[in-house]
C-alpha cells in the first residue's frame, strides 16, 4: 500500500505521515528533508542557492546520511529547501531515489508537496492535509512558545505565506493536491481527530 501525502508547511502532514506509517507498519520517507539537506549542504559551502545548475549537482550527489544532520529541521532549513526546491534540476535528481521508497515490496508512506502530483501518481491512497495560514502559524508559535522562546506571530505568519506562496507558484511540481487526493482540511481538528480522520480515509481505499 502505497500512501502519498501532501500539503503545505505547518499543517501536520509529518506527525501524521509518521502516524500512518507506524498504524499500518510502514516505512516512512519525509521527502521534505531530501530539499533541506541540499540547502544546507550549499550554505556550508557557499553556494549560489539559487543557481538551477549548482543546485542540481548537490542534488545528485546527495548521500543517504546527509539526511541524519541534525540540523534540517526547523524554519530556517525549510526556507532554504523551499529556495533549492524551485530548480527543475534538483527535483528531477531526486525522483529516481522517492519512487524506489516508494515502491518498497509491502508498500510505503511518502509526504511532501508533490509525491501525489508527480513522484506517486498511482498511490493507493492520496492525502491532501491542509489547515488555513493562521491556523498553521498559530500553532507554530505555540510550539515555540511551549519550548520557551517568544515567538513573533505575524512574522511567523508572513513566511508561512511566503512560503506557501513560493511553493505554490513555481513551474515545476507546485504545490497542489492531485486530481484524486482527499482534502484533509486540520484547521478545526487536533492530532487524534486528524489520524482518526485519515485511518477512515484510507482504510476505505486501500485494496482488499
Ligand atoms: O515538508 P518540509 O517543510 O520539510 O519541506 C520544506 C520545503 O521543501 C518545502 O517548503 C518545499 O519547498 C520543498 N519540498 C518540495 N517537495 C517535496 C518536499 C519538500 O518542494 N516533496
Amino acid at each position: 500500500m502505497r500512501i502519498a501525502i501532501d500539503g503545505p508547511a505547518g499543517a501536520g502532514k509529518g506527525t501524521l505521515a509518521e502516524r500512518l506509517a507506524r498504524h499500518y507498519g510502514l516505512p516512512f520517507l519525509d521527502t521534505g528533508l531530501l530539499y533541506r539537506a541540499i540547502g544546507r549542504l550549499m550554505v556550508d559551502a557557499g553556494a549560489d542557492l539559487d543557481d538551477p545548475a549548482v543546485a542540481g549537482g548537490y542534488a545528485e550527489r546527495l548521500q543517504a546520511a546527509d539526511l541524519k544532520r541534525g540540523d534540517l529541521r526547523g524554519r530556517a532549513a525549510g526556507d532554504l529547501a523551499s529556495r533549492v526546491a524551485v530548480h527543475p534540476p534538483v527535483r528531477a535528481a531526486l525522483v529516481d531515489f522517492q519512487r524506489a521508497f516508494a515502491a518498497r515490496p509491502g508498500g510505503a508512506v511518502l509526504d511532501g508537496r508533490d509525491i501525489g502530483t508527480v513522484i506517486v501518481p498511482d498511490a493507493d491512497v492520496k492525502l491532501f492535509v491542509t489547515a488555513s495560514a493562521e491556523v498553521r502559524a498559530r500553532r507554530r508559535a505555540d510550539e515555540l512558545a511551549a519550548g520557551g522562546a517568544a515567538p513573533d506571530y505575524g512574522q511567523i505568519l508572513a513566511e508561512i505565506r511566503a512560503r506557501d506562496a513560493r511553493d505554490s507558484t513555481r513551474t515545476v511540481a507546485p504545490l497542489m493536491p492531485a486530481a484524486d487526493a482527499v482534502v484533509l482540511d486540520t484547521s478545526a481538528l487536533d492530532r487524534d481527530q486528524v489520524f482518526a480522520a485519515a485511518v477512515a480515509i484510507v482504510d476505505a481505499r486501500r485494496p482488499a
